[in-house]
């Protein structure tokens, strides 16, 4: 059973989570958001949202741009990077007197993004009024040009979007005061490079310029070179972890998707049955949200974060000790100074934001020579944060899939088989004569013995979810690797037909335009990482021959695309879109 004690009294945040900061000595425990000077309707958005405290790229970022620095950050998605530039800006947005032109634009590569980042600005804007707009292709852009005309403060766009408003003089930049490039790496692989250069001369030439970037390929220092002014630069998480210092531990990841999240972690816990474990959320919002899942679910699940009272605290603290509880759902904030012997499992229920974060949860288990467990759920989206941290720390963390129906009941097998033996080498098994041998009298005793087992099984836990979890594609070593050593836009020049089929995992689409039409790898790039969830680089090779188009992506995301592009529009047409017949391993031959 768990037994937990408070090293010193302290958990940890203040009731507020946004003033306080621990005190516990932890290295980054030192700033608040209120210590990087926010406006007060900032402040209380972050902590109506939850948020106890700002990230590393946060907590390094936020200040140099509040300031008017240019800044070139190093971030992946998962880091905290979208408010890292969001809260600046917000900052010094002028308080009255906003014109009806925007003042801040953010470039963007796929559509998807451009809408997470506008749902952004609206959260932590809330307070201020901000009016955040999206602008993507494939939406209509006549709806697009009343938005802008109704007046808008940030415009977050896809490139190709924003030169075809700025082309038409519906969208004016002439107030621009700040420019983000976010994901910028992304951006030059789809081919985007020339667009956002476009776009930036259009700007004033006294903005602020930032971009955000995984890698820092050298086309990125060039856009560096001339377009930013003495850039602040922000790498995370730089130093590795000295390998004497790494914890015994076993270090896993599973990737799924967002919906699919508190039903995986169930069967983790299921067949991994901690002693006991903690599992780290971001937000209190989700610590509450999943601890009332969980307990939901039949398990024995208690919530720890900053805005609870010291009394809430004390009592959760109890319960540990008493053992009624064993699984603690908690923020970083709230579990630090907490020391929990036995602990066995740590769960990421996200990538946490920087590496030394990740080091430091994991740390509280394998101590003392135990094995120590420690499960990150990432989504498909956050796999390359998942790799930094890995190169950071120099330990691998193995991709596993998570448990199937089947794996599930195999475990449960297991587990009533052991307490049948353990039961079988007891010694008060003769008072059960008088229930077996009337039964043994009308069936054989081997029917006997399944009956008994199935009661013990059916009584042995909660039901098993007949639902199974997607597996989601995950392709190690793509990250920031070019797979050819060359530029993403060389290597889908095409021509090149690979006669050996797509590669493993991958499978090829047909799309029924080609050359003639004016189709360039840019535009299926764009389609598909617009249109779909998958990222500019999860599309393989592209041929363009004169009248069609094939592309490689992976199969498991195949049929996701294929409807993602009928309903959209390429260039202009509506192509056939349509798995290609030949298609070696992907399952082809399905007609439209
Ligand atoms: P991003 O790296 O910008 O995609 O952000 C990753 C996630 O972290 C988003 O869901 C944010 O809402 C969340 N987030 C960002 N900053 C914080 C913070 N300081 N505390 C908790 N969650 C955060």
């Amino acid at each position: 059973m768990m037994t937990a004690n408070e090293s010193d009294g302290t958990t940890g945040g203040t009731a507020d989570g946004v003033t306080g900061s621990p005190a516990d000595g932890t290295a980054d425990g030192a700033t608040s958001f209120a210590d990087l000077r926010l406006r007060p309707e900032l402040l209380n958005v972050l902590s109506g949202l939850g948020y106890e405290e700002p990230t590393p790229i946060q907590r390094e970022a936020i200040p140099p741009l509040i300031e008017g620095s240019d800044l070139v950050g190093q971030a992946a998605t998962g880091t905290g990077k979208t408010a890292a530039f969001a809260l600046p800006i917000l900052q010094r947005m002028p308080e009255e007197g906003r014109g009806a032109g925007p003042v801040a634009l953010v470039l963007v590569p796929t559509r998807e993004l451009a809408v997470q980042v506008s749902q952004a600005f609206h959260r932590y804007g809330r307070e201020m009024g901000v009016r955040a707009l999206p602008i993507y292709g494939g939406q209509p852009i006549g709806w697009q040009i009343k938005s802008i005309e109704r007046g808008v403060d940030v415009v977050i766009a896809t490139p190709g979007r924003a030169l075809d408003h700025i082309g038409r003089g519906t969208l004016k930049l002439g107030g621009i005061r700040v420019v983000v490039l976010d994901e910028a790496d992304e951006m030059l692989d789809m081919g985007f490079a020339e667009d956002i250069e476009t776009i930036l001369q259009e700007t004033p030439e006294e903005r602020q310029t930032v971009l955000f970037s995984a890698t820092l390929p050298p086309r990125i220092e060039g856009i560096t070179g001339r377009y930013l002014r003495e850039p602040v630069r922000i790498q995370m998480g730089r130093e590795t972890a000295a390998p004497g210092e790494a914890p015994k531990v076993r270090q896993e990841a599973y990737i799924v998707g967002r919906a699919h999240k508190p039903a995986a972690l169930g069967r983790l816990l299921d067949v991994e049955a901690p002693t006991a474990a903690i599992v780290f959320c971001r937000t209190r919002e989700e610590v509450d949200q999943l601890t009332e899942s969980l307990n939901g679910s039949g398990y024995r699940a208690e919530a720890l974060h900053g805005g609870m009272s010291q009394e809430q605290r004390d009592r959760v603290m109890g319960r540990l000790r008493g053992g009624t509880a064993e699984l603690l759902i908690a923020t970083d904030v709230a579990a630090r100074g907490l020391d929990i012997e036995q602990l066995t499992h740590v769960v990421n229920y996200n990538v946490p934001s920087a590496s030394e974060s990740y080091v430091h949860r994991i740390g509280r288990v394998g101590r003392a020579g135990r094995e120590g467990v420690a499960i990150t759920l990432a989504e498909p989206r956050e796999h390359r944060m998942l790799k930094a941290i890995e190169r950071q720390t120099r330990q691998r963390i193995a991709v596993q899939k998570v448990p199937t129906v089947a794996d599930l009941r195999a475990r449960r097998f297991e587990l009533t088989r052991a307490a049948l033996q353990e039961s079988l080498l007891e010694d008060d098994l003769q008072q059960f004569l008088a229930v077996v041998e009337p039964l043994a009298e009308e069936f054989d005793v081997m029917e006997v013995a399944l009956a008994a087992v199935k009661l013990a099984y059916d009584s042995s836990g909660a039901t098993v979810d007949e639902e199974e979890i997607p597996e989601v594609a995950y392709k190690p070593g793509r990250d920031g690797d070019r797979r050819d050593g060359r530029d993403g836009r060389d290597r889908r020049d095409g021509g090149r037909r690979d006669r050996r089929g797509p590669a493993e995992g991958m499978t090829r689409l047909f799309v029924g335009a080609g050359r003639s039409a004016g189709i360039r790898p840019q535009d299926l790039v764009g389609a598909i990482a617009g249109e779909s969830r998958l990222a500019g680089r999860d599309i393989g090779t592209i041929e363009i021959a004169d009248r069609f188009s094939l592309v490689e992506i992976p199969e498991s995301a195949a049929e996701d695309v294929i409807k993602a592009l009928r309903r959209t529009t390429i260039k202009g047409r509506k192509p056939t879109i349509r798995r290609e017949r030949d298609a070696a391993g992907g399952g082809g031959r399905r007609p439209r």
